[in-house]
């Protein structure tokens, strides 16, 4: 039953917290309460999914992993809350993340570092790093976690489960904080591509709430699984492929890419020319965005609030000095930077247009292919601590995962095999990137992989 579920994960999560962290809360009351009345024939009937702590839950602290937010209790559901609901899931506990979703470690979180569950002295992958860990550790069967720029793609890889970021507009992203609105998608982390679709099922769909959610048939993300690789055309991005990226992690993608080919698959090489601007066009629309998306939080509206403050204008400038970390801040810098009179043409109008570009590269290449295949991140999870004083490091984590946010397109990274490294085995991550809209086939080739 629900109730026995309840209970059983309650067992497995105190067994493994301590050392994976990957919630910063949890209530297994309340969740035992909602599984003594779940409705199982519903197609998420009593199924706990584990929710980052960017996405508000009604009566339940939402922090985004910063000190800005302590404290803070949401008044409403987000959207995808109230979808996963109404198919009968039991949202449960809160998952650790980067602060305001800015990172690609976890380790960003004001609170807690969350640990790599196949190696604990490794990071899990961020800025999702509680979403993945917690699927990897089985600690839940399914969470929700959000992609700007490849946050739930390059944990899942690194922890080894499957993520998806849907394209941009299917799924509607009321209540959810925001960082940059122009790529942020919430998806989910599942063991399958199955569950993931189930969960995609839920979610998905147009919500007055959020004007960039589409109106559009509703469609079952189930249709294509169970289906072989036969006469799918596959893209090899050749930029995808570069120096420096980890050889044995390389050498991973390639046996999978060439299982494809063996199981019917047609490959195709195909050249997405600008693929070497992405990461730099997105540390700047992302950084503008957020600095527009982060001015709300002004120690009046919500969470922390400076003590004692001389003015209006003291309250401003300490609440942000004492409640942001340092990357958000640097964030902020940058994107008031790009943005400020002088470097708006220099910089942001620059990249928007490169943006298209970029976006124009995908669309040519699925006038000739099925879905894109190549690695989701180009290292294998790395040793907690390692990246920490090199933001530019850190960036290039999300090399291979920043550009379909940038277009808009879909994305799923499955495990594909294992790199022994200091005595752990290490997952590998394969990424599908399907055309915009077409979660239903990209769904159907990684199942089909998989
Ligand atoms: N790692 C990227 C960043 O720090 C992407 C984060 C995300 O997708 N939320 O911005």
């Amino acid at each position: 039953t629900p109730v026995d579920a309840i209970t059983a994960l309650e067992k497995r999560i105190e067994a493994v917290e301590p050392q994976v962290q990957a919630f910063l809360s949890r209530d297994f009351e309340a969740a035992r309460k909602a599984a003594e009345t779940a409705d199982i024939s519903l197609p998420l009937g009593g199924v706990p999914i584990g929710i980052k702590d960017v996405i508000n839950v009604k009566g339940e602290s939402c922090t985004a992993a910063s000190r800005m937010l302590t404290g803070y209790t949401s008044p409403y559901d987000a959207t995808v809350i109230t979808k996963l609901r109404a198919a009968g899931a039991i949202p449960f506990g809160r998952l650790n993340m980067d602060e305001f979703a800015m990172g690609s470690s976890t380790e960003n979180s004001a609170y807690q570092v969350t640990r790599n569950p196949w190696d604990t002295s490794r990071i899990p992958g961020g800025s999702s790093g509680g979403s993945a860990a917690a699927v990897a550790a089985l600690e839940v069967p399914a969470t929700l976690g959000s992609d700007t720029g490849g946050s739930i793609r390059q944990p899942a890889a690194l922890c080894g489960c499957v993520g998806l970021k849907p394209s941009y507009g299917r799924v509607s992203r009321y209540g959810l904080i925001a960082f940059a609105s122009s790529l942020d998608q919430i998806g989910p982390f599942a063991r399958t591509t199955k569950d993931c679709a189930l969960l995609l099922n839920a979610i998905a769909g147009r919500d007055p709430r959020d004007s960039t959610s589409l109106d559009l048939p509703t469609e079952d993300f189930t249709s294509q699984l169970g289906r072989d690789l036969k006469g799918v055309k596959l893209g090899i991005p050749k930029e995808y492929f570069v120096d420096g990226m980890d050889a044995r992690v390389r050498a991973k993608v390639e046996e999978a890419i060439r299982q494809c080919e063996a199981a019917g698959a047609e490959l195709v090489e195909i050249s997405l020319p600008h693929t070497e601007y992405a990461v730099s066009v997105y540390y700047i629309i992302a950084t503008a965005e957020a600095s527009a998306n982060l001015a709300r939080f002004d120690g009046v509206r919500y969470g922390k609030r400076a003590d004692q403050p001389k003015d209006l204008m003291d309250l401003y400038l300490r609440s942000r000095e004492e409640g942001f970390g340092s990357e958000v801040k640097r964030r902020i810098i940058l994107g008031t930077y790009v943005l400020s009179s002088g470097y708006y043409d220099a910089y942001y109008l620059r990249a928007q247009k490169v943006r298209t570009l970029i976006r124009r590269d995908f669309e040519a290449a699925y006038e000739k292919v099925d879905a894109i295949v190549c690695p989701t991140s180009p290292d294998l999870a790395f040793p907690i601590g390692e990246r920490t004083s090199d933001p530019l490091r850190m960036y290039l984590a999300d090399i291979f995962t920043i550009a379909a946010n940038l277009a808009g397109i879909c994305g799923i990274s499955v495990p594909c095999g294992f790199v022994e490294e200091g005595g752990k085995q290490l997952p590998v991550g394969l990424q599908f990137l399907g055309k915009s809209l077409d979660e239903s086939r990209l769904l159907g080739v990684a199942d089909a992989y998989e």
